[in-house]
């Protein structure tokens, strides 16, 4: 069997159309340009471009968006202020603080001095508390972004064994409670897991965010199974590459998603799916 490839670019475009679709509505009907405000502290090459990626968005989909560029040496307090006048500005829906932040700085106490309503990351704990308790507000982009490819590609997770590699605050932890509100039944893995490999053998849909290169192994993929592979790293001749080995993956899997095209592209447009949603919170207020 040689799985059907998961486009993300296809699924992220189609999101990208129907987000400019509802922010020229909310024009016609007089309402706000939805907004978008972007924290790049220090100048971390892949974040700049992870920047100038949500620009570029928010240019398709008709937002405004604000840039706060601030040296690698800015304070906590002073970040922490500019948020502040960030959550009190009506004309900001949507506020994201590109991570990593420098070292000086708790990531921490910066995601959760952004007001609930505002947190499109959906990173604040009161985001994830809700999507716990099945009220999901501001739901984390990536995770919400594979839900969203799972069902464009008509795949039914109820009842599904979903297992999940990596347990991180922004990939695993937030896909688990994700797959758990789908009614699939989980299994978290992370690194002191037992035979990683029989889990993910016993997988109907599996997905992984660790951050190696083909660290599962094709072979253990259970035939006709669905591999959503969320890993990006950039190997030493430039290429980028998932965590799944993917040439043999492939060849034992029903579905399968592709590093880069896959997960990538889904992110960006959930971000702005979570921003639009914020404006019509924002309307109610
Ligand atoms: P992270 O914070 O470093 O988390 C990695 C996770 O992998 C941790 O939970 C860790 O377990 C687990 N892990 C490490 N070694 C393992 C092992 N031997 N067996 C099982 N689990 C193991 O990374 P992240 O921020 O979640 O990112 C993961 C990957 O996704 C990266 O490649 C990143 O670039 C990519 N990513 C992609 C997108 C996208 O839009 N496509 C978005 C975000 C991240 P412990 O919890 O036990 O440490």
């Amino acid at each position: 069997m040689t799985a059907q490839l998961i486009d993300g670019k296809k699924v992220s475009q189609q999101i990208l159309q129907k987000v400019a679709a509802q922010v020229q509505q909310r024009l016609d009907n007089q309402l706000r340009r939805p907004c978008l405000a972007v924290v790049l502290v220090g100048e971390d090459p892949a974040s700049a471009v992870y920047v100038r990626n949500k620009k570029r968005a928010c240019e398709t989909t008709g937002f405004e968006s604000r840039s706060y560029e601030l040296p690698a040496d800015t304070a906590e307090d002073e970040l922490l202020a500019l948020i502040d006048e960030m959550n009190a500005d009506e004309g900001i829906d949507g506020i994201l603080v590109q991570l990593p932040l420098p070292k000086h700085i708790n990531s921490q106490m910066v995601l959760e001095r952004i007001v609930p309503h505002k947190d499109v990351d959906g990173f604040h704990p009161y985001n994830i508390g809700r999507l716990v308790v099945k009220m999901p507000l501001m739901r984390p982009c990536t995770p919400k972004g594979v839900m969203t490819l799972l069902e464009a590609y008509g795949i039914d997770v109820v009842g599904k064994k979903a297992v999940i590699v990596g347990a991180s605050n922004i990939v695993g932890r937030p896909q688990a409670l994700e797959m758990l509100l789908a009614r699939a039944t989980v299994t978290i893995c992370h690194s002191a897991t037992q035979n990683l490999a029989a889990e993910v053998a016993a997988a109907d849909i599996v997905v992984v965010g660790v951050g190696k290169p083909d660290f599962i192994k094709g072979e253990w993929i259970k035939s006709g199974a669905v591999v959503i592979d969320v890993g990006i790293n950039r190997l030493a001749n430039g290429q980028l590459c998932g965590d799944v080995e993917f040439a043999v993956a492939r060849e034992r899997a029903a579905m399968i998603t592709p590093v880069p095209g896959g997960v990538g592209p889904m992110t960006i447009a959930t971000l702005m799916e979570n921003t639009l949603h914020a404006a019509q919170i924002h309307d109610q207020q």
